[in-house]
């Protein structure tokens, strides 16, 4: 007897038109689990949140030069794994450098990109880097340049130190899940 495992991709398909008309909430789709002479259902398993490749995140976090060095790609990840579906990019000069592969360069010379959110950390908004990733829907730009381009195209622009404002940000964000301190919450 032949097996045959089917899998499906999450985000593999566009997703539907929403309905105007209709009123807005929650709606749960079962799939159906009756088991038929050749099919069985196992069940759904949902995969280890790993990197999503470039095309199919929905948030990159991208580095920039400004990261100073490749010890810090890690803070980068550590950001971008916040997010379900995301990946970490970089500006050319981060490839160039080898602290990211080139399949991870927006740009130019590297991939188009257009996620939901798009978090460039140390990159200053070059041409060669915006017509990368200027169709991204939300864009937040971290650099301590007030004068960055990058700041141009931003939706939020934080002039900041990203090894400072990363870590306090990410521990906002714990914070956050965890609720607040029985102090607080007086
Ligand atoms: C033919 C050609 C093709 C190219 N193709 C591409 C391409 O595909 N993709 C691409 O990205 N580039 C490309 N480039 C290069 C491009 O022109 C820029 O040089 C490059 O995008 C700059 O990268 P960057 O923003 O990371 O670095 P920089 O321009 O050096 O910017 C670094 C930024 O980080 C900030 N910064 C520094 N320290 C910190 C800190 N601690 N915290 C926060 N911010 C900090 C700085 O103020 C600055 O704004 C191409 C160039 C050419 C000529």
């Amino acid at each position: 007897m032949k097996t045959t495992v089917f899998t499906v991709q999450p985000g593999a398909f566009k997703s539907m038109e929403p309905e105007t008309t209709a009123t807005p909430g929650p709606v749960e789709i079962r799939l159906s689990t009756t088991e038929s002479r050749n099919t069985k259902s196992l069940g759904i398993i949902r995969g280890e949140q790993k990197d999503t490749g470039l095309a199919e995140a929905d948030v990159l976090v991208a580095a920039g030069r400004g990261i100073g060095s490749k010890e810090n790609v890690a803070l980068i990840e550590q950001l971008a794994a916040l997010f379900p579906r995301s990946s970490v990019a970089g500006s050319r000069p981060v490839c160039d450098s080898g602290w990211l592969e080139y399949k991870k360069q927006v740009g130019l010379t590297g991939a188009t990109v257009s996620p939901g959110l798009y978090v460039a950390c140390g990159i200053s908004g070059a041409m060669a880097h915006r017509v990368g990733m200027q169709g991204s829907g939300f864009i937040v730009a971290i650099s301590t340049d007030p004068n960055a381009a990058i700041f141009n195209i931003a939706d939020v622009c934080i002039c900041e130190d990203l090894t400072t404002f990363i870590p306090l940000f990410m521990e906002e964000c714990k914070r956050k899940k965890r609720g607040p301190l029985p102090e607080q919450s007086k």
